[in-house]
């Protein structure tokens, strides 16, 4: 099989990750999900994002096992691959880690990002939810598949495309979405609104979260099946 398309995909999202001002170091990666290959693409650990080849990226299968490329996967990658057989079935294509700084701030409070305003709504339905932290003996095991595990268990019933970013406690922000575009604009957006927040909480430490027919009618008008934001 020739994987150069998702190759090329994937390696197109990680250089812009690298330059979009969410990275520090090598904080982050993306993945770019093809249920017809069954197969996912993946960021290669430690290699600069800049220098990155389409050559470089790693293919591996739901089981875990690289179908091609040369080098190591990204050590985040059994997180990664936890959340496509989770929800690769209901639409999601593209997962982005970062340690976005305003979001790990959040995620190192242990708090959830509540949907102050509507620059939140449009993107995301309600709160952005924390994950407790893992047991020691999942820290001490298969630790990045029970980081998946933990954001899968966060997210419960809720639908993963409304509640498209998790906070890991302690670590940092998992986000994804349709397709590598969309998952890289989550993450984009979930930094802003989180700095949005902290400072909104600064000025007014009382303030709640907008009125339910505010968030629904933000959300629903981009992404509802009644959506009518933007050029169709
Ligand atoms: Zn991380």
């Amino acid at each position: 099989m020739n994987y150069a398309s998702l190759r090329a995909a994937c390696a197109d999202v990680n250089r812009r990750l690298g330059s979009s001002g969410l990275v520090d170091m090598t904080f982050g990666n993306v993945s770019v999900y093809d249920p017809d290959a069954g197969c996912f693409a993946i960021k290669p650990s430690g290699v600069a994002y800049e220098a990155l080849m389409d050559a470089d990226i790693v293919i591996l299968d739901l089981e875990g096992k690289v179908v091609d490329g040369e080098l190591r996967p990204s050590s985040d990658t059994p997180t990664h691959r936890r959340l496509f057989i989770e929800y690769g079935s209901r639409g999601v294509r593209s997962v982005v880690h970062t340690h976005s700084r305003h979001a790990v701030v959040f995620a190192q409070a242990g708090l959830g990002i509540p949907c102050l305003g509507t620059t939140h709504a449009d993107s995301f339905r309600g709160e952005i939810p924390v994950t407790r932290f893992l047991a020691d003996e999942a820290i001490r095991g298969e630790y990045e598949w029970e980081t998946g595990n933990v954001i899968v268990e966060t997210i419960g019933s809720r639908n993963p495309m409304d509640c498209a970013a998790v906070l890991v406690r302690g670590h940092g922000p998992f986000v994804w979405g349709r397709d590598a575009d969309d998952a890289l604009e989550h993450a984009l957006t979930l930094e802003i609104v989180a700095e949005m927040a902290w400072k909104t909480r600064m000025l007014c430490p009382d303030v709640k979260p907008i009125p339910d027919a505010l968030l629904s009618k933000h959300f629903d008008r981009k992404h509802g099946p009644k959506a009518y934001y933007g050029q169709g």
